[in-house]
């Protein structure tokens, strides 16, 4: 176990996490001690500590909080890349939006190469981030200039069932053998939520929809019917781009289904197979198969769907570069519209974070090796990144890119990492986002004023079936002051 003591809270964040991208298969504890004689120091499994003094941060102005967290993190950095022999591709970078930072230096007017330039030197991040940071701020700003930013919102609605629970999954969702009894009541507290938010929005455009979970396509046909008829009647389509289905699983694709979601006007699904190799669909409890992901894919192309999305994850435990290459050969010969490729992320609600050994981690060459072969390959298929984030605990330190031919871009996933514009959120767990123009009171912290506030709906689903009035009066409080 890797030990640190901070003589701030403040500088606990940074430092916990560039630890832990350093030493990802280790587990890492932190504390604060506020006489501790050192502002950091790391006690690995191995070694002499690593300390950040005060004689090491120089002329720093040690009232400027922001400067001396920036001098730490940077001394910090160095000492753990020279005891590990290894740097990482966002440098001192431990928040997880990098490209908000290019947006701002966009909108600025910033040239590209001042920025790439700073994002190296200041941040200590590769050029070749620096690089894919810039390219997904300006195909993002292109796709945002579209949207009315005032009038304008999103609605987004969580079905929180699964065929099965994925062993990496973080979310609150429960499979469907277990909630079969609650699913009726469920979409009836949906459908007051949905309701309300409509009756709230009269006047404003919605501009995109996106049913995630969990799987929606884990109801019934004749429940999404439902579902996606009650959103059609309570929502004018008018200023509507986007309409998004997360088709997930695979195996919980049917025909009906796909005819049902094209009938109601849905322009973009996703058909995740998160790896082609059926050994690791087995591994991580996905419990459907390669030919399934086939199936599903044909189906939806016969439905008539033009605008699919594929996920695909790496560094999944027992995954070599050659498995990437092969489940990217097979991808490429489906060619899907988008693809969203990602890191593992392994946190601690998921299985697999529970459980997880060291031989779970991939070394951090691996998992860039397995983003490379992705980033070659969404470039065969003429695909261009259009959105990044990253996690907590994301394997290799590295990040989540979206991919998209032109014209494909998802435009919600966007929205929800840029808030340029309100998503309101409907179903257990679900986190509405206000955007404000004007900063206003801080309901956490009266002191602050914010430009957004976030209303998270309860995650369980008993609970959001039994506290929906809840969700209700808080949206009816908030919206839209
Ligand atoms: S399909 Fe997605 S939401 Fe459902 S359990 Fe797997 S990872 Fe989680």
């Amino acid at each position: 176990m890797i030990q640190i003591i901070c003589s701030k809270e403040t500088y606990v964040y940074n430092v916990y996490h560039m630890v832990k991208a350093f030493y990802p298969s280790k587990e890492v504890t932190s504390r604060v001690e506020e006489k501790a004689s050192n502002y950091v120091t790391v006690f690995p499994e191995e070694g002499p500590e690593i300390t950040v003094s005060e004689e090491m941060t120089g002329e720093a102005d040690r009232s400027d909080i922001k400067e001396m967290k920036y001098r730490i993190d940077c001394l910090l950095y160095h000492a753990l890349s020279g005891r590990t022999k290894k740097t990482l591709a966002w440098g001192i970078l431990m928040g997880v939006r990098p490209v908000k930072l290019a947006m701002a230096e966009l909108e600025k007017g910033t040239p590209k190469e001042e920025f790439t330039a700073w994002y190296e030197e200041h941040l200590l991040v590769s050029r070749q981030k620096a690089e894919l940071a810039w390219k997904v701020a300006r195909r993002e700003k292109e796709l945002l200039d579209r949207l009315d930013g005032e009038r304008g919102y999103s609605l987004y609605v969580g079905i929180p069932f699964c065929p099965s629970v994925c062993s990496y999954c973080s979310f609150s969702s429960g499979a469907l053998s277990d909630w079969k009894e609650r699913v009726e009541d469920y979409l009836e507290a949906l459908k007051r939520e949905l309701q309300a938010v409509s009756e709230l929005s009269r006047g404003k455009i919605l501009n995109t929809i996106y049913i995630g979970g969990g799987t929606p396509t884990t109801l019934t046909s004749l429940q999404l019917e439902r579902l996606l008829g009650c959103i059609g009647s309570l929502f004018s389509g008018d200023g509507l781009l986007e309409y998004t289905v997360e088709a997930g699983r695979p195996d919980s694709i049917t025909k009906e289904k796909l005819e049902v979601l094209k009938g109601c006007g849905v322009t973009r699904i996703s058909i995740n197979p998160q790896s082609m190799q059926q050994k690791t669909l087995e591994a991580i409890g996905r419990k459907h198969t390669v030919e399934e992901v086939y199936q599903a894919y044909h189906l939806a192309r016969e439905a008539g769907f033009n605008n699919i999305n594929m996920d695909i994850i790496a560094g999944l435990p027992g995954e070599t570069a050659s498995d990437m290459e092969d489940t990217l050969k097979k991808i490429k010969e489906l060619s899907p519209d988008s693809l969203t490729v990602h890191s593992l992320a392994i946190k601690r609600a998921a299985r697999m974070g529970r459980e997880s050994r060291a031989e779970t981690f991939h070394p951090s060459e691996d998992i860039g090796q397995m983003i490379e072969l992705a980033a070659g390959a969404a470039e065969e298929m003429d695909m261009s990144p259009y959105y990044l984030y990253r996690q907590k605990n994301i394997a290799g330190n590295f990040e989540n890119v979206g991919y998209a031919k032109v014209d494909k871009a998802g435009i919600y996933n966007i929205l929800i990492m840029e808030e340029k514009q309100s998503i309101i959120a409907c179903g257990a767990g679900a986190s509405t986002k206000l955007v404000f123009k004007e900063p206003v009171e801080n309901p956490a912290n009266k002191e602050k004023k914010t430009s957004l506030i976030r209303l998270e709906n309860v995650k369980a689903i008993d609970a959001y079936i039994n506290r929906a009035d809840e969700m209700i009066k808080r949206k009816e409080e908030w919206l839209w002051r």
